[in-house]
């Protein structure tokens, strides 16, 4: 088992070198993941300039690769030829906040592990549900272990290389988290704010602020399950259809 660990925070991330250290426990592990903060990228894919791909050092002395392209520019290198061996499987993260209802169009490590599933590989997306304004270092181990277990039970049962896995875990100890719950993507509720100011030559430029979103703790969901303390795997499809939509508009005549 080859397991590629790539994120969207940066190479030096303590998320990402937790999830490899637990993925070490599973089968060799790769890391190219990329040289900045990627948060909040989308999907992306670099075609107007080259990239590059350098060695690196993770904290704990683990030798690692970096990349100047996006998490997904990360894994498609990975996988179309950079890494000789085949890779089985993509884990992306853990990210420090949740990825929940449509955070995971804005998502680049959600997006990680679709470039994954794009290319023959599955992945999972891996975040932790932080509290926010939490100030001090993040306590990344319970979310590094639930990753583990996932992984080891998908590696017994074979594995999908369609699977694409949003996996969010609340920010408990490993002994008060409640379980594991397979959910639905839930709503998220944006409070973006347009924030305009000017720059030294009195030209206006803006920031999308706000407060942080909130979300709709429905049951069933990815939010409900992550608010009653238990782990969310959301299996994801890149096909964006809106079949009872289709079902509707098919049946006219346009
Ligand atoms: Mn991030």
């Amino acid at each position: 088992m080859h397991i590629l660990v790539t994120n969207d925070d940066g190479v030096t991330a303590p998320g990402l070198l937790a999830l490899v250290q637990e993925m070490r426990n599973v089968g060799q592990v790769s890391v190219l993941a990329p040289d900045h903060n990627w948060s909040a990228s989308g999907h992306v894919k670099t075609m107007h300039r080259p990239l590059r791909v350098w060695e690196t050092k993770l904290m704990d002395g683990t030798l690692a690769l970096t990349s100047d392209g996006a998490p997904s520019d990360c894994v498609a290198l990975a996988l179309l030829g950079y890494l000789s061996d085949k890779v089985d499987l993509v884990v992306s993260g853990i990210n420090p906040n949740a990825n929940i209802g449509h955070d995971v169009t804005y998502s680049g490590t959600v997006t990680a592990a679709m470039e994954a599933v794009i290319g023959g590989v599955a992945g999972i997306a891996i975040s932790l549900h932080s509290p926010e304004n939490h100030k001090d270092e993040l306590d990344y181990g319970p979310a590094a272990r639930i990753a583990k277990r996932i992984v080891e039970r998908l590696v017994s049962q074979g594995m999908n290389p369609q699977l694409l896995l949003n996996v969010n875990v609340p920010y408990l100890q490993d002994d008060q988290i409640k379980g594991i719950l397979t959910t639905r993507q839930g709503l998220r509720v944006y409070r973006d704010r347009l924030d305009e100011r000017l720059d030294p030559r009195g030209r206006p430029y803006y920031w999308i602020g706000g407060d942080a979103p909130t979300a709709v703790p429905d049951e069933g969901t990815d939010y409900g399950a992550l608010s009653r303390g238990f782990v969310s795997i959301t299996p994801l499809d890149l096909d964006l259809t809106d079949y009872r939509v289709l079902e509707v508009i098919g049946k006219q005549d346009w």
